[in-house]
């Protein structure tokens, strides 16, 4: 089907448009949702400008399959779902393609973890039958997901649904790790890395979180060889690696050691002869300026055994324990070996001191447990060649970086990038298509794309591949593409590729983002994105981090069950700013689903007070008619700055600002000005109904991106009916601001605004009752300004909380006459002056005590807090507590400044002689 599909019937429920039970999110979002799949609204082909416009396309970050979605995951959908919608009716066919991450080490610890609450370890199980545990697993929790991201209103294309480890995915794979391995880039390395002994694997860089730690610095001293009783001491904080010693370094223009340089050591219990060099590297102000070197455990050690020619002595297992180079501490923990070695060292006279040390430690960004640097043979991809292309598309703009900030983050990472270490220990994941010839005498090792039958060399069918899988990431940097068909020329990649937007969080900008731009350029030649949109966190209540162990992690079912979709939506974009952390509270989620259900109770309002007949031209632009009211010439001019505005903060990202404007143009101006309005005009029949269904239906389109479904439930009741109409309001075209600006109405009704205020504010003020209806005259200084306030006042006096009837104009250059003003309570707004004789009203006695009461209280705080403010306390107390008690000053100033003014008039009220005495 097309789009040009019209529906002149109710396309949706066959319930009558005017009946309006209270919004019930549940049952309308589940109908909705389906409508829209059934009718293939995600897919860009159904939209009436495809093939022809330029397509909108967003590839959504694959959700990890380790488990439910949490609200992460609804700020992503919410806000890529935003920028799909509004393409949408912006007029752009519009593709968002889903997916899910096998996520590597993740995937294969939360299964791992599984297992062993079962009481089963997955070497028992053995590689093969652990795998189908994990493939178990990833479609359980891989239908959960997409369940959640249909409930939380995605509008996806999932005709194009893409798992990480899908048939295709693996190929793309396999294809790009080919090419960077005939090409040379990806090598085996014998270096220092990082080595998880929880996780069992080594991990990039990226994957270790530098923390403190509050460790010891233990001073050790070494016997010189060539001399008696000479010793040279060092500092370290891993004694145990004092065993894979093979030397101590100083600085060379270190005066204190150079009569030692060349000279020899004795490393301590394992009696090693270790030479005393110098070397650049070695800060002598780190300890006492001479360290050991181990080169097997600690990168710097590394090179610098490289740059002396001195083997690595490896002294460690790779479950975290000692191994026979240690000699005697063979099968020790690491732990347990440092505490002997210290005692052996203090028994023999080596031991000079220990001092608290604080360091900053690698800890596995998984698992959190501290990094053992280890040397081992890995693959590495030789990443400068792909990292400069990369830089260079966002120096020039190709691609644009928002927030800003983060553009400069980028360059700095990628000016130093390092090789990436792309082996990973594990079963999970895309297994490194390198296979080894086993043939006797032939010793070949190759790459290749499709499972081989024979070695290329010898022919022999004797063959293994390698068993390490790859970094997760190097899958994940593929994405764009590779769901577009890549390595293949498919029409979807020509179509759609590059894409447009690549909206996460600003938490894997190096992981993944980076990534993807490098992979985009070397494989397709092209930017994988135009734009890089990041978002902040969404934190739990209190501002701090949501994490399964801190057990504040919020289920988007679950508010999704108390609050409904849009209301949830609405509660995370409205307020964020890009690139910031965002805290979600009840309050926040409560006030959203307040606001859709003044919106559901506003479109109650709408159908009670058009015509079928006016509802049809709902779609028209919102231009008042030549004798339209005052607040219809304003509500449509407002709504063409509403239009305009939201527009252009939509194409500035600015979601949260864009939703904000939305919101509050719908509550404040439409329902709490227009409507109330429009009742006051209906019952003169000057009301216009076609008017009011066509603001209300451009209010619909400019929310829909952030609360799809109350929008699509609303907008199919108000148009039913209507003549080629879209089938949804997804459709629908984006408001255009029509040429409505009217400035003299926005100011003329601010008057009565502001003359409402003031009236709602002297009836509180003096407590009137609030059902009684009282009189009341305007006083305008110019004849100009007394015709348009015997315009108005009829609507002035039926505004709710104002109750004023009869309201008498009255034209005086000069003020009030004395003789009102003597009788009269008032209040000055909007250019007039309000009086209301108060005779009857109240009983000026009470109100007079009352009053004095109330000053006599402001003045003693007023003089409290100017005492406070002029004392110690300013210097004292914390600023922003000085700053807090001044508000407080200038707010009990500002009351006693009120008190007075109403002291006044209530004592000319009593006929003179009140006096504060
Ligand atoms: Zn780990
Ligand atoms: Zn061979």
């Amino acid at each position: 089907m097309t789009a040009q599909t019209t529906a002149t019937t109710s396309s949706a429920r066959t319930a009558p448009a005017d009946t309006y039970a209270p919004y019930s999110p549940a049952e309308t979002e589940a109908h909705w949702y389906d409508f829209w799949v059934k009718h293939d609204l995600f897919k860009p082909e159904s939209h009436p400008n495809f093939p022809e416009r330029t397509p909108f396309v967003i590839t959504m970050p694959p959700p990890n399959v380790t488990g439910g979605l949490h609200n992460g995951h609804t700020l992503f959908v919410t806000l890529e779902d935003v920028m799909i919608r509004w393409h949408r009716m912006l007029g752009d066919p519009s593709l968002w393609v889903p997916g899910r991450d096998h996520a590597g080490i993740a995937g294969q610890l939360v299964v791992e973890r599984d297992l062993k609450a079962k009481g089963i370890d997955r070497h028992d199980l053995g590689r093969e039958k652990f795998l189908d545990q994990m493939w178990e697993w990833m479609e359980t929790y891989g239908l959960q997901i997409q369940k959640q991201l249909r409930k939380l209103g995605a509008s996806a294309d999932w005709s194009r649904d893409m798992f990480t480890m899908d048939p295709h995915h693996v190929r793309a794979v396999r294809t790009a790790f080919v090419h960077l391995f005939d090409k040379g880039l990806i090598y085996r390395g014998h270096r220092i890395a990082n080595w998880c002994k929880d996780c069992q694997t080594v991990l990039s860089d990226l994957e270790v979180d530098y923390k403190e730690v509050h460790g010891q610095l233990t001073y050790v001293r070494y016997p010189i060889v060539e001399g008696d009783d000479q010793w040279i001491t060092v500092a370290t904080t891993r004694p145990e690696t004092i065993l894979g010693d093979v030397g101590v370094a100083v600085n060379p223009n270190d005066t204190r050691y150079q009569q030692l340089i060349g000279k020899h050591v004795r490393i301590p219990h394992v009696n090693r002869i270790g030479v005393i060099m110098a070397d650049d590297v070695v800060d002598p102000e780190f300890g006492t300026g001479a360290v050991k070197i181990t080169p097997a455990h600690d990168p710097t050690d590394f090179e610098i055994a490289q740059r002396h020619i001195l083997p690595a002595i490896n002294v460690m297992n790779l479950d975290g324990t000692m191994n026979e180079a240690a000699g005697a501490y063979a099968g020790l923990t690491t732990q347990e070996a440092r505490k002997r070695l210290v005692q052996e060292l203090e028994q023999h006279g080596q031991l000079v001191k220990q001092e608290p040390y604080t360091h900053s430690v690698g800890h596995c960004h998984r698992s959190g447990t501290v990094i053992e640097p280890l040397l081992l043979d890995q693959w590495y991809l030789r990443i400068k060649p792909l990292a400069d292309p990369a830089i260079q598309v966002v120096r020039d703009g190709s691609i644009r970086i928002i927030p800003e900030r983060f553009a400069r983050v980028y360059y700095n990472w990628m000016e130093n990038i390092r090789d990436w270490c792309i082996s990973r220990q594990l079963w999970w994941g895309h297994r490194i298509p390198v296979y080894y010839c086993d043939a006797p005498g032939c010793s070949r090792q190759w790459a290749s794309v499709d499972e081989p039958e024979r070695c290329p060399e010898c022919g022999s069918a004797e063959f293994h591949q390698d068993p390490d899988v790859l970094d997760t990431w190097f899958s994940s940097g593929l994405w764009p593409f590779s769901t577009l068909g890549w390595p293949d020329e498919t029409p979807d990649l020509r179509m759609f590729y590059p894409t447009s937007v690549m909206e996460t969080g600003h938490d894997i900008l190096f992981f993944w983002v980076a990534r993807m731009i490098m992979f985009g350029l070397e494989f397709t030649g092209q930017i994988p994105f135009h734009t890089v949109y990041l978002h902040g966190l969404i934190r739990a209540e209190g501002g701090v981090k949501m994490s399964k162990t801190k057990g504040n992690v919020q289920d988007p079912l679950e508010l999704i069950a108390e609050y409904g979709t849009d209301a949830l939506r609405l509660g995370v974009a409205i307020g964020l700013t890009p690139g910031n952390d965002f805290t979600l509270t009840p309050t926040i989620l409560d006030a959203r689903r307040d606001f859709v259900n003044k919106l559901w109770n506003i479109g109650r309002f709408v159908m009670a007070g058009t015509t079928a007949e006016q509802r049809r031209g709902a779609l028209q632009p919102a231009v008042p008619s030549a004798d339209a009211a005052l607040v219809e010439r304003w509500i449509a001019s407002r709504l063409a700055s509403v239009t305009t505005e939201v527009t252009r903060l939509l194409g500035e990202f600015n979601f949260g600002e864009a939703g904000r404007v939305i919101h509050d143009f719908l509550w404040d101006e439409v329902a709490d000005w227009y409507l109330e309005a429009f009742k006051f005009l209906s019952r003169t029949g000057k009301a216009d109904g076609a008017l009011l269904a066509r603001v209300f239906e451009k209010t619909l389109c400019l929310l829909h991106p952030y609360a799809p479904f109350v929008t699509e439930e609303l907008w199919q009741r108000l148009t039913t009916g209507t003549a080629n109409r879209p089938i949804s309001i997804m459709l629908a075209e984006w408001p255009r601001a029509a040429d409505t600006h009217d400035a003299s109405a926005e100011a003329e009704w601010d008057d009565i605004r502001a003359l409402t205020r003031a009236t709602r504010m002297l009836r509180h003020e003096y407590h009137i009752e609030p059902s009684s209806t009282v009189a009341a005259s305007i006083l305008a200084r110019t004849p100009a300004a007394a015709a348009f306030w015997r315009a108005n006042a009829d609507l002035l006096g039926a505004l709710p909380g104002t109750r004023l009837n009869p309201i008498q104009v009255v034209e005086s250059a000069s003020g009030a006459p004395p003789e009102l003003a003597a009788r009269s309570i008032g209040a000055v707004a909007g250019g007039a002056e309000l009086l209301i004789p108060a005779e009857g009203l109240f009983d000026v006695q009470t109100e007079l005590t009352r009053t004095r009461t109330d000053l006599a209280d402001a003045d003693k705080q007023v003089k409290r807090l100017e005492n406070l403010l002029g004392g110690e306390f300013t210097r004292k107390a914390p600023p922003d507590t000085v700053e807090r008690e001044r508000e407080r000053l200038n707010e009990q100033r500002e009351r006693l400044e009120t008190l007075e003014r109403r002291h006044e008039t209530l004592t000319r009220l009593a006929g003179g002689g009140g006096s504060l005495e």
